[in-house]
């Protein structure tokens, strides 16, 4: 491996995976609905049915019940080797570092993790849909909770809905471009943006590395993909990133 300096991870549900959270595709292999039975039971229902914003108008009780049981599935979970591994290199890294991870749950920042970005928001948070304000919150979220900001009854999921801008999209972009390795982690490479990053890290002259357990959408836009467990894959390239440095 050349000697990088400026790096950019992109996780997505695949890291969690060992940890006990499921990915978006893990019985089925073609939707989402696999995950959302995990949560509502067995009754099936769309992505559309919990996350986007028509979703939230039309049937907010349902909406929050799905974040409510994700949330508290967080207490039973911990970081794995790939987190963990992913906090040493953010600790020890001298040059620059942005984690960016598509999860909504709270690992990285458990396994000691700080250059990261939400960028599909995060499940220990609150949004309020009236003025906007974020804060931390643990326990369900009924519908019509009160801002404490403003007052309005109008606190919801802080998670980044299907059709929604992601956070932090010019900070991830300036990081993306000045990277000389982007490393993708996890991530089936199906939804957008996030799936157009290895584009434009590479358009920009980054080297491009996928650790994933199976080759994702975009695996032919790398210039390296490695297959595997995240918990193996992620801890040796650390090693090996943090050899060259
Ligand atoms: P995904 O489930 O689509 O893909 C996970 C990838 O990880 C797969 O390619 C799989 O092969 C791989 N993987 C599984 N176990 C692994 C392991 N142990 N080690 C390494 N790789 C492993 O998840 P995604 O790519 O993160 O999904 C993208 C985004 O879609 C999500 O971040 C989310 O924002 C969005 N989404 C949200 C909802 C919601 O309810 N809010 C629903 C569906 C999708």
């Amino acid at each position: 491996m050349n000697k990088p300096r400026n790096i950019v991870v992109l996780t997505g549900a695949g890291v969690s995976a060992e940890s006990g959270l499921p990915t978006f595709r893990s019985k089925s292999g073609v939707t989402y609905w696999d995950v959302i039975e995990d949560y509502l039971g067995p009754k099936s229902y769309r992505v559309e049915d919990v996350c986007t914003p028509e979703a939230l108008a039309g049937d907010p009780v349902l909406v929050h019940r799905f974040y409510d049981a994700r949330r508290a599935a967080l207490a039973g979970v911990a970081p794995n080797a790939a987190h963990i591994a992913l906090a040493r290199l953010d600790a020890a890294w001298p040059g620059e570092l942005l984690i960016v991870t598509q999860n909504v749950d709270d690992l990285h920042e458990r396994a000691g993790a700080t250059r990261l970005v939400h960028m599909h928001g995060e499940l220990r948070s609150a949004l309020c849909a009236a003025c906007g304000a974020r804060r931390p919150h643990a326990g369900d979220l009924p519908p019509g909770s009160v801002c404490p900001a403003c007052g309005a009854p109008a606190l919801r999921p802080d998670i980044v809905f299907f059709g929604e801008m992601p956070y932090q999209m010019a900070r991830i972009e300036a990081a993306v471009a000045d990277a000389d390795l982007f490393v993708s982690i996890g991530t089936s490479g199906a939804v957008y943006p996030a799936a157009g990053f290895v584009q434009m890290a590479a358009h920009y002259g980054a080297a491009t590395l996928e650790l994933n357990l199976e080759r994702s959408a975009g695996s032919s836009s790398f210039d390296e993909t490695r297959l595997g467990l995240a918990g193996v894959l992620v801890p040796a390239w650390v090693e090996e990133v943090l050899a060259t440095g």
